[in-house]
């Protein structure tokens, strides 16, 4: 009887594991109230998905900053990436490095390509954290918004583990922090001091996100940074800075702008927190660094 009714029938009837409509899990946020999906393993077809995305040709930006000796990091991080990200889709890698001379040459495969943009540094790793903001902001309406239709933004010490794929665009995406994922709000590490652009009340907020994997469109990925950079500026001006510097920004701007899809941990882990059972995959995985070493000239 069950087979006789329309798919989406089959869905709702059927709890078989199966039928390839199953993609649900009971363990985990699959959604939220307004209505985005949250991206963990086991909730989506990737097949279906590379299939509409292929159809589109579509072009993936993946921005990734390696100033001064972060460079260090840009091997395994490409390497990685050929294996996992995005695997037969179109990919634009653009590396923002003040030592163009240091971005290694890493084979890669067909329609994927490997874009140095020189800039300048700054003396405080915050400030270089910070101001990716302002850069992708401004090569957004320059250069990407010609050449790719999503913008991928991401840390650079960090490698990929496990596929990262087309499930992950939408207009506007942010991932939730591996510290908080499980964390009530009054626990968010929001800016809280109400003079600073990056504040947020204490009864607002939905989700922590982290500061090392967001992205969309390139018209929303532009918006982002031109609110987040000039919500710095005004900050600066008046000698603040938030707490967790351009991820205060981002959470702010996730309040009252609220991601289309947002990615589950499993899209940028720590392994410092385990390997929880909830995590099926771990995708892009934070690399040990001696932060007093690396971080300082
Ligand atoms: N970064 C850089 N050079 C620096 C400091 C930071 O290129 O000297 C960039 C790099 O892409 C890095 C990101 O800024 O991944 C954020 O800094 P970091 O990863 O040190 O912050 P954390 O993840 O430890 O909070
Ligand atoms: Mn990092």
């Amino acid at each position: 009887i069950c087979l006789q009714l329309p798919p989406y029938f089959l869905l709702l009837q059927c709890d078989s594991k199966e039928n390839f409509l199953f993609h649900r899990r009971s363990d985990v946020l699959m959604m939220t109230p307004w209505f985005a999906p949250i991206v963990w393993e086991g909730t989506y077809n990737s097949e279906i998905l590379n299939e509409q995305f292929r159809r589109r040709n579509v072009t993936v930006g993946l921005t990734v900053f390696a100033i001064k000796k972060y460079t260090v990091f840009l091997n395994k991080f490409l390497e990685t990436a050929e294996t996992y990200f995005m695997v037969g889709h179109r990919v634009n890698y653009y590396i923002f490095t003040d030592r163009p001379e240091e971005v290694p040459k890493v084979p890669l495969k067909e329609g994927r390509n490997v874009v140095v943009l020189q800039v300048q540094n700054y003396p405080r790793w915050q400030e270089i954290s910070m101001r990716r903001m302002e850069l992708i902001n401004s090569f957004s309406q320059q250069r990407f918004i010609n050449e790719v239709s999503y913008l991928v933004c991401v840390d650079v010490d960090m490698r990929f583990n496990d596929q990262v794929g087309v499930e992950i665009l939408s207009n506007l995406f942010g991932t939730l922090h591996p510290h908080f994922y499980a964390a009530e709000r009054q626990s968010f590490t929001y800016e809280r001091r109400p003079a600073s652009q990056a504040y947020v009340p204490r009864d607002e907020g939905d989700f922590y996100y982290a500061g090392g994997f967001f992205g969309g469109t390139v018209m929303e990925v532009y918006k982002l940074t031109k609110k987040c950079h000039e919500a710095m500026m005004v900050d600066k001006a008046k000698g603040i800075e938030a707490i967790w510097q351009d991820e205060s920004y981002l959470n702010k701007y996730f309040v009252y702008y609220k991601p289309t899809k947002i990615l589950s941990p499993e899209y940028l882990w720590d392994d410092d927190l385990g390997r929880p059972e909830i995590l099926k995959k771990i995708r892009f995985l934070a690399l040990p660094k001696n932060h007093a070493a690396i971080r300082n000239k």
